[in-house]
């Protein structure tokens, strides 16, 4: 017997982790369930040009409705795809769709420039990771130049490893990004040993533009930065006109965000290409 006060904290203790493991648990058993049954989606943000307010393509961000759970955002199922490996299967699931859609709409003659895919350190680092981009480029006939793959700072970080997976992706000539940018720790050196095209400034930093002359500061800075390095930049998480507005006054060339369009399913995505076709 647990003593009497110490007794009921450990108790209380125990059944929230026990909560939490039960849902860790049914989390990774169905996600193990959507991976063979083609359980997750792919919803696709418009990524636009800043001046002319044209839809340059789409990031394709994974989707996952859990039968009993319902919506369960990324940021909860990616980290465990990742823990048990699964993301390897589901990121080439992803890619595969992402780029098989694409195809589809270059065929229905829209004129989008890429595809955007967000890979984790786990897929990047799996040895199998170029065979995997070659095929899935071939098997759905999409140009490596209309490929843009997201990479994290924390893929980055472990320059031994990246750096030669970073080039054959280059010699492929498929287009990287470097996502989240400003929000890792690593040193900026890496900007200038990778072979990088694009930045992508974290949606943090365009989210308080009006508020705080730091986040704007940064924001220029990052600009000034990519266009000294040759590098294309693209701010994440635009709301507001008036962030667009500030955004097209410092000459960044491109966006997404809500203030256009949330992530949508493919459905959607096709009518809003339609659309802007007939507009
Ligand atoms: P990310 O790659 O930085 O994606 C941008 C996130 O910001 C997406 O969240 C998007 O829905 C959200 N977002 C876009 N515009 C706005 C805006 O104006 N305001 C706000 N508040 N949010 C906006 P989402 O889809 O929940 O994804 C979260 C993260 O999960 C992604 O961040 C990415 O790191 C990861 N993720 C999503 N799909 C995949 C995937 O297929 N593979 C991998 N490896 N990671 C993924
Ligand atoms: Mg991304
Ligand atoms: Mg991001
Ligand atoms: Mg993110």
């Amino acid at each position: 017997q647990a003593k009497q006060n110490g007794g009921s904290q450990y108790c209380f203790y125990t059944e929230e982790m026990d909560q939490h493991i039960t849902r860790k648990l049914q989390l990774e058993n169905g996600l193990r369930k959507a991976v063979e049954q083609e359980g997750i989606d792919v919803y696709y943000q418009p990524q636009l040009d800043v001046f002319s307010g044209k839809i340059i393509g789409f990031e394709a961000l994974a989707r996952w409705h859990h039968p009993d759970l319902g919506f369960i955002s990324p940021d909860e199922f990616i980290p465990l795809a990742e823990e048990t490996k699964l993301i390897v299967p589901l990121g080439e699931k992803i890619l595969f769709e992402a780029c098989r859609q694409f195809r589809q709409w270059m065929d229905e003659g829209h004129d989008l420039e890429r595809i955007s895919v967000n890979l984790s350190a786990i897929q990047f680092m799996d040895p199998t990771i170029i065979s995997t981009v070659e095929s899935v480029l071939r098997q759905t006939e999409v140009a490596p130049e209309h490929l843009e793959i997201e990479l994290t700072e924390s893929i980055v970080q472990d320059s031994v490893q990246a750096l030669p997976v970073m080039n054959r992706m280059k010699k492929m000539g498929i287009q990287l990004a470097l996502d989240d940018f400003g929000t890792g720790f690593s040193s900026l050196s890496y900007l200038k040993d990778f072979p990088l095209d694009t930045l992508k400034v974290d949606r943090s930093f365009i989210q308080t533009i009006h508020e705080n002359e730091k986040d704007r500061a940064v924001v220029d800075t990052v600009i000034q930065l990519a266009d000294r390095l040759g590098l294309s930049v693209i701010a994440e998480g635009v709301e507001t006109e008036a962030q667009l507005d500030y955004l097209r006054s410092r000459g960044c060339a491109e966006y997404q965000g809500y203030f256009f369009s949330k992530p949508l399913s493919k459905t959607e995505a096709s009518a809003l290409l339609t659309r802007s076709v007939a507009m």
